[in-house]
C-alpha cells in the first residue's frame, strides 16, 4: 500500500525539479511569515507569507530544469559569496563573468578568465 504511494509519487515527480536549497529556503521563509503573522494577527503578512510558498511548490513541480536549476546555483552562489570573507566578487564588465580575487590588496587590475577584458577594481 505505501510502497505503491511511494512509486506513484516517484513517477509523478520524474522529470520535475524538486526540492532544491532554494525551494526550502522559501518555505522557510514563508513559515516564518505565516507564524509571524499569527503572532501580530496581520492578515497582509499572512498573504505575503504565501508568496514563497506557492513559488517553492511552483519551482519544485517545474519541467523546466535547466532554468530551476540557474536559479538554484545563482541562490547558492549568493549565500557563499556572502559568507567568503577572505575574497571579493567582481563580474566582468564585458562578459559578466563572475571574478574572484583576494580581498584587501588596494586597487588592482583584474583580468577576466573568460574574455580576457582588463578592468581595475579596489577590494
Ligand atoms: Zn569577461
Amino acid at each position: 500500500m505505501f510502497q505503491n504511494i511511494r512509486y506513484a509519487l516517484q513517477r509523478f515527480m520524474y522529470g520535475r525539479n524538486g526540492a532544491d536549497t532554494l525551494s526550502w529556503a522559501l518555505i522557510i521563509l514563508g513559515a516564518v511569515l505565516c507564524l509571524v503573522s499569527s503572532l501580530t494577527s496581520s492578515s497582509l503578512l499572512y498573504v505575503v507569507g504565501y508568496l514563497p510558498l506557492m513559488v517553492a511548490l511552483f519551482r519544485m513541480y517545474s519541467r523546466n530544469l535547466e532554468k530551476r536549476h540557474a536559479e538554484n546555483a545563482k541562490f547558492c552562489g549568493f549565500f557563499t559569496h556572502l559568507k567568503d570573507r577572505q575574497n571579493r566578487y567582481f563580474s566582468c564588465p564585458n562578459c559578466a563573468q563572475t571574478v574572484r580575487v583576494p580581498r584587501g590588496k588596494g586597487k588592482i587590475n583584474i583580468r577576466c578568465p573568460k574574455c580576457g577584458r582588463q578592468f581595475v577594481k579596489k577590494t
